[in-house]
């Protein structure tokens, strides 16, 4: 039987980074679902939708496909209607534009069957908001990894600035509160941690030792 990780937490508490390279330390493949709500966000984005709009949003997922495919490097490329989009949808702008469209319960019901047929057959480490709790319930790991709003506004920053973008701290610190705040009170799958995942804060831990922290998460529970 394959092994399932799931890894849920608020944004830029360094999940991603993370689970990448735990992933790469126990062959597991990892499965960063936030890059779907993104290429849905991108794809509204471009059709002018407005997300207040069901009806535009159905007509909008009615015409589009998400896929999520490995290149040769084993890394995750995200397709949206068969356009790569991985580089298209990493910016602050796309951040908001995931964010508001993953409150919709339409669209989060276009992604679940594709989220939790990624974990059918192989070991994976996926990385979301509602992991543990909607998508792949029956996960052997539950992990809930978060760390303060300022730590992690802190890294997004240094990444962004890292990438050659303009941008200020004030900012990322907002957004950061903005979406804890939209993803927390959605109604439909809200960020929450499982009843039995495990929490784990980053605030006072830097890389090497998160991800220490939380492979050795993993092997205690598999
Ligand atoms: O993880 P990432 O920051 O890329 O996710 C972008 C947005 O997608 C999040 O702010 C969140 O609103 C949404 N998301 C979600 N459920 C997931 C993954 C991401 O609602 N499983």
């Amino acid at each position: 039987m394959s092994i399932a990780v799931a890894l849920d937490g608020p944004a830029g508490a360094g999940k991603s980074t993370i689970a990448r390279r735990a992933a790469a330390a126990l062959d597991f493949i990892y499965v960063d679902t936030g890059a779907l709500y993104r290429a849905i966000g991108l794809a509204a984005t471009r059709g002018g939708i407005d997300t207040d709009s069901a009806d535009e949003i159905k007509t909008l997922l009615s015409s589009v496909t998400v896929d999520l495919a490995f290149n040769d490097e084993g890394e995750q490329v995200v397709l949206l209607s068969g356009e790569d989009v991985s580089g298209l949808i990493r910016t602050p702008e796309a951040s908001m534009m995931a964010s508001k469209v993953s409150a919709i319960p339409v669209v989060r019901a276009f992604l679940l069957d594709l989220q939790r047929n990624m974990a059918k057959s192989r070991n994976v480490i996926m990385d979301g908001r509602d992991i543990g709790t909607v998508v792949l319930p029956d996960a052997q790991v539950k992990i809930f990894l978060t760390a303060s709003p300022e730590v992690r506004a802190g890294r997004r920053y240094k990444e962004l600035c890292e990438k050659g973008m303009d941008v200020k701290y004030e900012d990322i610190l907002q957004d950061v509160i903005t979406r804890d705040y939209n993803d927390s009170h959605r109604e439909t799958a809200p960020l929450r941690p499982a009843d039995d995942s495990i929490l784990v804060d980053t605030s006072e831990l830097d890389f090497e030792q998160s991800v220490e922290k939380i492979i050795s998460v993993i092997k205690e529970k598999i």
